[in-house]
């Protein structure tokens, strides 16, 4: 979907287009942090295939589109390095006349941002449970290494500063695990999640920058070094309040679906 000149928060702002020659589509466009480009042999792309004025609103302009990677014109660029990994796996990726059948089209025509909501909003959760696996075992870690590690005439355990650290990773943790239980719950039953992924979405990654953090001040200089996992869960929480959507484009989703409710005369419901 993301595009370097084209904000990747505003999904309607793709500009990459297909055009239908006879029974082919033909695909024009420039994307970029396309993860695990390299490794692909196609890639789902978003495309533009309506016109501005044609039927529908503007959530059904765009359609997503098969392109076998090994196609004339599918070119990958370059990796674009991500801190500091040169090798990194996130493909920049100019489509030059790329030509593909029709019945690599995905669904019907215009349906393309329904199809990435309903996926997208399911990973959103994976994503989530990742940190969470994650941030407990850098709590784990934190917590060893305050019962072994002693300064100044004491252990770390018996410092109120990490006491308080402790305290607050475990209210983190615990937070971010049932609002994602809950999200999840609500995915299953088949219920109108979309505000609770927006929420865990914005929640879980920051509870893990914070909880990281915390371990890796715990671990003193070897936190930042590679010699512990510390500093790759630091980097992957601090991404992911990007990619998936920044967080500011989910707080404007929760403010917007909870006026609406209260815009309707309702009030929002917690669940009990
Ligand atoms: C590691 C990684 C992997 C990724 N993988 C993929 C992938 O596989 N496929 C894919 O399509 N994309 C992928 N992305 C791209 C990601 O989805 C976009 O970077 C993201 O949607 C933001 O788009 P942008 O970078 O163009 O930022 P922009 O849209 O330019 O936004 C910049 C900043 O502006 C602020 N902002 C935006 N809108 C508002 C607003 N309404 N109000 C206030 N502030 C606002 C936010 O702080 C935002 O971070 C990946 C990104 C990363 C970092």
């Amino acid at each position: 979907m993301t595009e370097p000149d084209q904000p990747g928060s505003n999904p309607y702002a793709i500009q990459t287009r297909a055009v239908r020659d006879g029974d082919e589509w033909v695909i024009n466009g420039h994307k970029w942090f396309a993860s695990n480009a390299r490794r692909a042999h196609f890639a789902i792309v978003m495309c533009r295939t309506e016109a501005e004025d044609g039927e529908g609103g503007v959530r059904d302009r765009m359609t997503q589109i098969v392109v076998p990677t090994d196609n004339p014109g599918f070119n990958l660029v370059r990796s674009v390095p991500v801190w500091g990994h040169e090798e990194g796996d996130h493909g920049e990726i100019i489509l030059d006349n790329v030509r593909v059948p029709l019945e690599n089209q995905l669904g019907s025509r215009g349906s393309g941002h329904q199809a990435a909501q309903d996926r997208l909003g399911a990973g959103r959760v994976f994503h989530c449970m990742n940190c969470i696996g994650s941030m407990w075992r850098a709590f784990d870690m934190m917590v060893k290494r305050s019962i072994e590690r002693e300064v100044h005439g004491g252990k770390l355990e018996t410092k109120q500063f990490i006491q308080g650290f402790i305290a607050d990773s475990y209210m983190d943790i615990q937070a971010a695990r049932l609002m994602t239980i809950r999200t999840a719950e609500l995915l299953d039953k088949g219920l109108d999640a979309r505000t609770d992924i927006s929420a865990i979405k914005v929640f879980v990654p920051a509870a893990m920058e914070r909880v990281v953090d915390r371990s890796i001040q715990v671990h003193g200089a070897l936190g930042v070094t590679s010699e512990t996992p510390l500093e790759g869960m630091y980097r992957a929480a601090r991404t992911l309040r990007l990619a998936d959507g920044p967080d500011e484009v989910h707080r404007i989703l929760i403010a917007k679906n909870v006026l609406k409710r209260y815009h309707m005369g309702e009030s929002w419901d917690f669940g009990v």
